[in-house]
């Protein structure tokens, strides 16, 4: 699923190539995705142009000047810039024709995605209203975590994984973040000490960064902006050995999440 990261470089990956592009057309192929996508886009885009393309936790949001065109990624979701020649295949549900003979194209087996139009502040939809400080920002701080974990009985994974907590952290980076912290996924948020918040807090930011990094050099194909990382220390790896101690990694879930953690390493 994609993750902050995952959405941050295909937003540097777009920018260079889009903005200042006009919108031509838009062929709508399945509109029923998490929410429908209007089919007033194919006469509201064309002779717009992109701005710039913004990002808020998982969404991206695209600069038309008299309104945003807003995309997530869903669970399965990805972009790819092609000829505008090129034949659609299976799930892809959306192209965004552009000026330079280039079309985005929205490719979402799961169409748990999003693509939608509005006009007004970002900060004022629905969807983005709620959404918690950027973990990249100063607005997310050891500080911060320390007074958002206090009287809170959740499981601490699933706290960071709230998105009105903070931006962006799913699953992968929440297992990463705790593991690197030597924090226990399970144990109640409002347990950790001023120290301990002051640490994860620089974790996250350091196991987000550090992927928005891999994602910018690592090779992926020449059309397709999606971008999903390897070499995780615990994401996917429950029966294997933990990078720390050479002990045999747990796997639990929490909040119907594959957790996986070290007994040894992790308090
Ligand atoms: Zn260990």
């Amino acid at each position: 699923m994609p993750e902050l990261p995952e959405v941050e470089v295909t937003r540097r990956r777009l920018m260079p190539e889009l903005v200042g592009r006009s919108f031509t057309g838009v062929v709508l192929r399945v509109a029923k995705l998490r929410l429908p996508v209007p089919a007033e886009l194919a006469e509201i885009l064309p002779g717009l142009a992109v701005r710039s393309i913004e990002r808020r936790g998982k969404y991206l949001l695209f600069d038309c000047g008299c309104g945003w065109l807003l995309v997530h990624l869903g669970m399965t979701g990805f972009l790819r810039l092609l000829r505008s020649s090129t034949p659609p295949g299976k799930h892809d549900h959306l192209d965004f024709i552009f000026d330079n003979g280039q079309l985005l194209r929205f490719h979402d087996p799961r169409k748990f995605g999003i693509v939608t139009w509005f006009t007004g502040s970002p900060h004022d939809h629905p969807l983005l209203a709620d959404i918690g400080p950027e973990p990249l920002t100063d607005s997310f701080s050891g500080e911060y975590l320390f007074t958002a974990t206090r009287k809170r009985n959740c499981a601490l994974k699933q706290l960071i994984m709230n998105s009105s907590v903070v931006a962006g952290v799913g699953n992968i980076y929440a297992n990463e973040a705790l593991f690197r912290a030597g924090i226990r996924p399970d144990r109640a948020a409002g347990t950790l000490t001023h120290q301990e918040c002051m640490v994860l807090a620089g974790v996250i930011r350091a196991v987000l960064e550090e992927s928005i990094g891999e994602g910018s050099t690592c090779r992926v194909a020449e059309d397709t902006v999606a971008y999903y990382p390897q070499n995780f220390s615990v994401y996917g790896r429950g029966s294997g050995e933990c990078s720390g101690c050479g002990n045999r990694l747990e796997e639990i879930r929490l909040g119907n999440r594959s957790t996986v953690f070290c007994l040894t390493c992790q308090k």
